[in-house]
């Protein structure tokens, strides 16, 4: 059953040039409980009392219970974008949630499967929260993230990715830039669509566990379309339909 969640803004972020991190602390109730993947109703009020309502993944694991984050990026004259970029610190803001189902499967959560996270955009944000809270409890199994946005300065949180890899060999990531004419980390950036991480997901990270693409549990998160191009080539390749799914933004 979803609740009603009454926060404030602690802290407000522009990661790139139209993305902007939030993070709302809890205030009633004081505690948020998700499971990673889940997305939180944004509340955005109108003239008149009306109220509009939006979706947002959230970016944080849910080890971090007192407060949630949020990426989101601005779309011009969008409702819900324009009125979390006009918040200032210590608005109150109203959700409603967790909701959602796209997380790890029950049985998912240990079998034996690598799981691949394609993102594209700030779909990153469900990603992030189901490998920070998955990774550590399955040493055994393989985590790989690809990434997609234009440009390099459209990437956040590098530093966190890269040093989640140096510390954990089984999980591994590559951000593609669809926009970039050059790299300047060709160990986990590549020109490209996200799409060219599958083609190479054998090459680049070896063969899956069990030897091919209906191996692979995959989760997909971002702009409709692009959700959709993807599941479709992953099943022409040959992914199992009941282990690809999809969080479709818009
Ligand atoms: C399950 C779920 C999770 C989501 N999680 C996130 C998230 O973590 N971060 C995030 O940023 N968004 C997320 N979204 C998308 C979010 O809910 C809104 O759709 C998005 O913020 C745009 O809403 P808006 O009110 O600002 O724009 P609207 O008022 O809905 O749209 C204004 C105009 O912009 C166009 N438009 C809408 N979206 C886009 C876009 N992405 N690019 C270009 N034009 C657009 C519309 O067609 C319209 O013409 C999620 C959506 C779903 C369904």
């Amino acid at each position: 059953m979803l609740q009603t969640f009454h926060t404030r803004l602690t802290h407000k972020e522009k990661f790139t040039p139209d993305v902007y991190l939030f993070k709302f602390l809890c205030i009633n109730p004081d505690i948020i409980r998700f499971e990673a993947g889940q997305y939180v109703i944004l509340q955005v009020p109108q003239p008149g009392g009306e109220v509009k309502k939006k979706l947002y993944s959230i970016f944080s694991p849910p080890t971090e219970m007192k407060t949630f984050d949020l990426v989101v990026k601005l779309v011009q004259n969008g409702i819900g974008s324009t009125y979390l970029s006009s918040l200032q610190l210590g608005d109150e803001v109203i959700f409603d949630g967790p909701a959602g189902i796209f997380t790890l499967k029950e049985e998912g959560k240990h079998n034996g499967r690598d799981k691949v996270f394609i993102a594209t955009g700030t779909g990153i944000a469900p990603a992030r929260s189901m490998i920070l809270e998955h990774l550590k409890k399955h040493p055994d199994e393989r985590f790989i993230l690809l990434w997609g946005v234009p440009k390099e300065e459209d990437v956040y949180f590098y530093d966190e990715w890269k040093k989640l890899h140096d510390e954990n060999p089984n999980f591994n990531f590559i951000v593609f830039l669809s926009r970039a004419v050059a790299v300047s980390k060709p160990d986990h950036f590549m020109l490209g669509r996200v799409n060219k991480g599958i083609d190479e997901l054998h090459t680049k990270f070896g063969k899956p566990t069990g030897g091919t693409y209906a191996d692979l549990d995959v989760y997909i998160a971002g702009d409709r379309d692009i959700v959709e191009s993807i599941r479709q080539y992953l099943l022409a390749l040959g992914a199992d339909p009941l282990h690809v799914v999809t969080e479709k933004f818009v």
